[in-house]
């Protein structure tokens, strides 16, 4: 339940204001006699004042707590308390804090702190979940041992750490590694587990489980893989070994997110760790191990060294989602994980970053930290980590970590302790590389070429506009890769990492016999706009002769631009010469189906828009949809005749496996799929529905009948089929908008909200039907303005329940500036609309307030 009495000013925190708490907590005992209704939460706790503190007031966080009974050493106390927390009067020396408080985990619908998910009792505490559960300085420099003790008649009962003891009703836990609150975790109900075990390279035997709903059992295998994988690459790769003796893993199908790395008792949304052939599609297997690993690998970057503050929310993210992906990278080839990234990271985070609620990597000031958790601190987090470690290289990098774990185990540290480590380890001077961290918004990066007798020379120009708070922009240090081609296609010049530190500079190279062919940005080494004036010759020489996978992909995606570029402003038929690029390397069968399947990505409609914005055009998502419709059409025109070829090729016959092979060559099968389906009517979607053995199968042919108009029965079969599965029917409810026609989409979504399966309260179904709709451009920005409105009225409903998730959702609008007047004043309206709303949370007013301004 939301308080309405709840904090009214929303304050601003800073990180400029950061001090360390005065008491260090020695010790916490917690019991938990567990009912819906009202659980009463037990805390005995040892506070000895911190010498390396100011002297400050006792206060402790806690909000929505029904206060029973405080006692300080034994002395039954009256604190003072309001909406955020406690006050009190405590002795100068160490003292025992004793506190019961009842709270009722069933009216919890926020989904933070001790909340019920179908029956089952669970906690979620990052970031400040834990003052929900009792009073305590829930912050993440206050680390400590905890002991807990879980009463309850439910037969699985956990927590972190080691289990000690348990008998009828009852279960003991102790965790004997010093954590911050948001790593507490709790977790009791009628579950079953599927087993496993490792055993750590120093020869510790560590028990494994998978927790699921009874019915589940059947969908754990691959995750178990997963994290037995993860687990033996962390010591292979970074040495870094586990250090309990049980590691449990749970699935929970309310969740805000995807999963939380909890010490020794990760929570998982059931999307992001259930998988079965029939249900999951191939890329939810891809995702399901990357987030298994994310949390597993969060041990040691999160857990073992965890954050002095919010502030530093990157130093575990970044580092970490850098970790998941090299080990995505190992596990399934480095070529297309590093392609998807990048898309991902265009998609979503240079939106973020171009738009009003561009912040930096380490953001300086929060009102909500839950509105922190974003694509920048995330993934452009993890892009500063990839930048770093190729300025030092291999070798200084894990040097540098190395340093990071032995200086920092048990630390709560900062960006400036991560930033030391690599230059004592390496010697360098990073303090012009930490704007990356600082300066927000993307850099735009110019490059143009000059050739005279021989030599070759790059000039580079680097420029990032200004960003809310943020006008003046200093040069970032851009690590560019570079390669040269020979006329025939040879490499003359491998790839060679340029330092760019000014903003203008540089780099020749000489004793060329011919003009070379530039290959720049190899690897997308900097999350940078790169602006390069070129021919279409060169484009296509790159996309037939770059060795480089990423930048050979690259020189196809800017043909694909300019291409639909001048269709939206000029009404240009599509560009025929980068088809037949194209489709040179989608015939090849020496390269892997999967790349090739990459190679056919096109552009999405979305960063259509953002590139018209970039380049000072008002994007029309009518023209945009109608452009990427034309050029999709011409392709399968074009390529009519090798189509049912090339779907035959891409045949899996084997028994199904979710491995990057298999992956590949379905991926390229959906694609081609799909421009068939352009031509046949559906003809080959129908017979792969009806054939599918297979999630990705049936959910490719599904979505290819819904968008030739042939999917009734597809739809309804797949309904009766998967009605009890409830992570599948989010695919059937995401599907219909997804597929719907623009002018359809609104209403189709509409519809859906009517159906008596749309539990709108579950996070994982409101976002299948509403980021759906969020995410069909078109669709969405229909000008009558219908999706706004529509998704306006769930936002304002959904935030009296949940305001992390319908905050998240808000970001649906950060691109609205973008837009024509028209759209922009039905935006603007909506938004006002939600600002308007009584007692909107503090998660969601932030939002709406950072996306106006
Ligand atoms: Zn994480």
């Amino acid at each position: 339940m939301k308080d309405a009495a709840a904090p009214s000013a929303n304050q601003t925190i800073y990180l400029k204001d950061y001090t360390p708490f005065g008491w260090q907590v020695e010790d916490v005992h917690l019991t938990f006699a567990l009912a819906p209704e009202a659980t009463r939460v037990t805390a005995r706790i040892h506070f000895a004042p911190n010498p390396g503190a100011p002297k400050q007031e006792f206060f402790l966080h806690g909000e929505e707590l029904t206060l029973i009974r405080a006692a300080i050493d034994g002395q039954d106390i009256t604190p003072e308390i309001d909406a955020n927390g406690l006050r009190c009067a405590v002795p100068d020396g160490p003292f025992l804090w004793e506190c019961e408080v009842e709270i009722a985990p069933i009216r919890n619908t926020a989904l933070e702190g001790l909340y019920m998910s179908n029956g089952m009792y669970c906690t979620q505490c990052e970031a400040e979940g834990f003052r929900k559960i009792t009073f305590y300085p829930d912050r993440p420099d206050v680390m400590s041992v905890f002991t807990v003790r879980v009463e309850g008649d439910e037969p699985v009962k956990l927590s972190n750490g080691n289990p000690t003891s348990s008998g009828d009703g009852w279960a003991e836990w102790h965790d004997p590694w010093p954590k911050p609150a948001y790593l507490f975790a709790l977790v009791a109900g009628d579950l079953v587990a599927h087993p496993g075990k490792f055993t750590t390279k120093s020869g510790r035997k560590v028990a494994l489980n998978i927790y699921v709903r009874p019915g589940d059992e059947g969908k754990c295998a691959f995750g178990m893989e997963a994290l037995i994988k993860s687990m033996k690459w962390d010591e292979d790769v970074y040495g870094r070994e586990y250090d309990l003796d049980i590691f449990n893993i749970v699935a929970v199908d309310d969740f805000n997110m995807g999963a939380m790395e909890n010490k020794g008792l990760n929570i998982f949304n059931s999307s992001c760790v259930l998988a079965s052939q029939e249900t999951s599609t191939d890329d939810n297997f891809e995702r399901i191990e990357a987030i298994i690993a994310h949390e597993y690998f969060h041990n040691w970057t999160g857990n073992r060294i965890t954050c002095r503050d919010w502030f530093q929310l990157c130093l575990k993210e970044g580092l970490t989602v850098f970790r998941d992906a090299q080990f995505t990278s190992d596990m399934r080839g480095p070529e297309v994980k590093r392609i998807n990234d990048v898309s991902d990271l265009r998609g979503r985070q240079f939106s973020e970053d171009q738009g009003p609620l561009s912040h930096p990597v380490r953001p300086e000031s929060f009102q909500e930290i839950n509105n922190f958790y974003t694509a920048t601190v995330y993934e452009k987090g993890a892009e500063v980590i990839g930048m770093l470690k190729r300025l030092v290289g291999d070798e200084g990098y894990y040097k540098a970590c190395e340093l990071y774990f032995d200086r920092h185990d048990g630390d709560a540290a900062t960006i400036e302790d991560w930033l030391k480590v690599f230059e004592d380890a390496t010697g360098r001077d990073l303090s012009q590389f930490k704007r990356w961290y600082s300066q927000s918004g993307t850099p735009r990066l110019q490059v143009t070429e000059t050739w005279s007798e021989g030599t070759f020379t790059l000039n580079f120009k680097q420029h990032t506009p200004p960003t809310p708070g943020q006008d003046e922009k200093l040069p970032q240090v851009l690590p560019i890769a570079v390669g040269l081609l020979n006329p025939n296609g040879d490499e003359v010049q491998p790839t060679t990492v340029l330092e760019m530190t000014e903003a203008k500079q540089s780099f020749a190279f000489d004793g060329l016999a011919a003009k070379p062919v530039a290959s720049v940005l190899r690897g997308f080494s900097a999350p940078v706009v790169l602006e390069r004036e070129q021919s279409r010759e060169e484009r296509a020489f790159l996309i037939a002769h770059d060795t480089d996978a990423f930048t050979r992909w690259e020189a196809s995606q800017e043909m694909a631009r300019e291409s639909l570029m001048a269709s939206v402003t000029t009404g240009a038929t599509p560009d025929t010469d980068w088809l037949d690029a194209l489709h040179k390397v989608v015939r090849d069968r020496d390269l892997d189906p999967d790349f090739r399947s990459s190679m056919m990505d096109i552009p999405t409609q979305s960063e259509i828009a953002r590139l018209c914005h970039e380049r000072g055009h008002v994007p029309d998502p009518d023209a945009i949809w109608a452009a990427d419709k034309a050029l999709r059409d011409t392709i399968a025109k074009r390529w009519s005749e090798d189509l049912p070829a090339l779907l035959d090729e891409a045949r899996v016959t084997a028994a199904y496996k979710p491995d990057a092979e298999q992956t590949g060559k379905r991926a390229l099968g959906s694609k081609i799929l799909g421009l068939l389906n352009r031509i046949d009517g559906g003809a080959a979607a129908q017979v792969q529905f009806d054939a599918a053995d297979n999630m990705t199968l049936q959910l490719t042919a599904l979505a290819c009948l819904l968008r030739a108009g042939k999917g009734a029965d597809a739809l309804a079969r797949f309904h009766d089929q998967w009605r009890e599965d409830q992570l599948v029917m989010d695919k059937w409810f995401g599907l219909q908008v997804a597929c719907a026609d623009p002018g359809e989409a609104a209403q189709v979504t509409k519809t859906l909200t009517e159906h008596p399966a749309f539990s709108w309260t579950n996070p994982n179904r409101f976002r299948a039907v509403f980021g759906s709709l969020a995410g069909h451009h078109a669709g969405f920005h229909q000008a009558d303005g219908s999706g706004y409105a529509l998704l306006t009225d769930w936002l304002i409903r959904l935030d009296e329940k949940n305001p992390q998730t319908t905050a998240r959702m808000c970001a649906a609008y950060q691109t609205w500036k973008r837009y024509d007047s028209g759209r922009r004043s039905l935006i603007k309206t909506q938004l006002e609309r939600i600002v308007a709303k009584e007692g909107l949370s503090r998660d969601t007013s932030e939002m709406v307030e950072r996306i106006l301004s």
